[in-house]
């Protein structure tokens, strides 16, 4: 996937040097040289992550900052304050000025990209929630209780061999009003993991493989949606970076400022609360609105809407963007013959077999009966062809089990396919010739699949 960043800094060999690392890693690249411009244009391209110089001329970073982060339209955008590495008081001003994130200069490439990456995982989440709620989620529009829980205390789990250190860490922790417990504490009482919102890795004097430490606390399922903050000396810093590759959201360095920990945890904790209340409010939204009951797929409302959104997305970046009609053969048959709840099982049969052979991007919908539609992005027509095909077998291979009678039913699919290019259209004539195309699959003998050149 490819991201947008925005570089700030008013020295243009700076800006160039970052230019050139970013766009060797394919990154679209703005840039600006000063403050003002550097709010201009995060408003205008609503970059994915912002690089922001802290000392200029003007307005310095610290002001960039809070002002974009008091601003509805740019607050969401994950802000990397570049500073030098021992400049303490630079970083808690920074921290107090809301950015996300720091970089010492001069940049080194690992703690770059490592760093983009980790922020990138949390846009996408953040902004695919954000997408799918309907109620269109930002921040102002949370009621005063989702308000409220972004700021709440966080439990927190310090796990670290010296556990003085640990304790340490805790004290400081609670005396902000967090939850604390060290491993070594915990482990008297026993953990439960999905109640703790943030834990706390020490990587450097260690004698377990701490990294592999955090591996398996990512695997752990009850586990998965707690962020990690992982801490390391300089000289470890490679370890660092490992980390925030396999799921580490932040990274502090050693020997530890109690200031700097307690603004981290506060960032990582609003992150991750913001996150969860995205997700609680797609759950609730998706089970009222956009998924068919009986499938489970999407339903009619939620395939026109991102059918609409592909169709616009196409027409910007010249990317086709491929439908596939499905239609059961004989489907009135199956209802005649067996009864209506034999239909359910094979609609619901259908709809899993259609799932396991679809590709993730891939968004499989019902809009009603026994009629499917699957919308394929960035697929050229050769492609979803190929994608159609491999869908018809796997329905036509192996008959249906009906459980209640122990009874086999043979199904087959017949299939339109549609492709679009960016030309003018309307979203009516798209799933047209995705029909017609269907019409003339049932035409030809069904258990087959026409496109719409053909
Ligand atoms: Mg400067």
């Amino acid at each position: 996937m490819t991201a947008s960043v925005l570089v700030v800094d008013d020295m243009e060999p700076n800006r160039r040097l970052l230019q050139a690392k970013l766009e060797a890693k394919y990154y679209t690249v703005f840039m600006a040289a000063d403050g003002p411009h550097a709010l201009e244009s995060a408003l205008r391209h609503e970059p994915d992550i912002i690089l922001l110089d802290v000392m200029m001329p003007g307005m310095d970073g610290d002001e960039v900052c809070r002002r974009l982060k008091a601003s509805a339209a740019t607050r969401h955008i994950p802000v990397v304050m570049l500073t030098a590495l021992t400049d303490r008081d630079d970083r808690l001003r920074g921290l107090e000025a809301g950015a996300d994130d720091f970089l010492s200069k001069p940049v080194d490439d690992f703690g770059l990209f490592a760093r983009l990456e980790a922020l990138m995982r949390y846009n996408m989440v953040s902004n695919e929630l954000r997408t799918r709620d309907s109620a269109g989620a930002r921040e102002e529009h949370f009621s005063d209780f989702e308000q409220e829980s972004l700021d709440k205390p966080a439990s927190v789990l310090v796990i670290d061999q010296n556990n003085s250190e640990a304790r340490r860490v805790a004290k400081s922790l609670e005396a902000v009003g967090h939850q604390a417990a060290t491993w070594m504490d915990a482990q008297a009482s026993s953990i439960r993991f999905d109640e703790i919102d943030i834990v706390i890795i020490a990587l450097s004097d260690q004698n377990h493989d701490a990294l592999k430490l955090c591996a398996h606390l990512r695997a752990l399922k009850e586990a998965r949606d707690f962020s990690m903050i992982v801490t390391c000396s300089v000289a470890d810093q490679p370890k660092g970076v490992e980390a925030l590759r396999i799921g580490a959201s932040d990274l502090i360095l050693t020997p530890l400022d109690m200031l700097e920990l307690q603004a981290r945890v506060r960032t990582q904790t609003r992150r991750k609360r913001f996150v969860d209340i995205l997700r609680r409010r797609v759950d609730r939204g998706l089970e009222l609105s956009v998924i068919d009951h009986l499938t489970g797929l999407y339903n009619r409302r939620y395939m026109l809407e991102r059918l609409q959104l592909w169709m616009q997305r196409s027409a910007v970046n010249e990317k086709p963007v491929s439908i596939v009609a499905f239609d059961i053969d004989h489907f009135k048959k199956v209802n005649d013959r067996y009864g209506h709840e034999a239909g359910d099982l094979v609609l619901r049969n259908f709809a899993a077999r259609l799932r396991t052979n679809i590709r993730p991007q891939d968004i499989a919908c019902r809009p009603g009966g026994e009629e499917f539609l699957l919308i394929m992005p960035d697929t050229r027509e050769e492609l979803a062809e190929v994608g159609a095909e491999r869908i018809r077998e796997a329905i036509a291979a192996e008959p249906f089990l009906i459980e209640r009678d122990d009874e086999y039913i043979k199904v087959t699919v017949s299939a339109g396919i549609a492709t679009y290019n960016g030309e003018e259209g309307l979203l009516a004539d798209f799933l047209h010739a995705a029909d017609q195309a269907l019409y003339r699959a049932k035409q030809n003998g069904r258990n087959r699949i026409e496109t719409m050149a053909a």
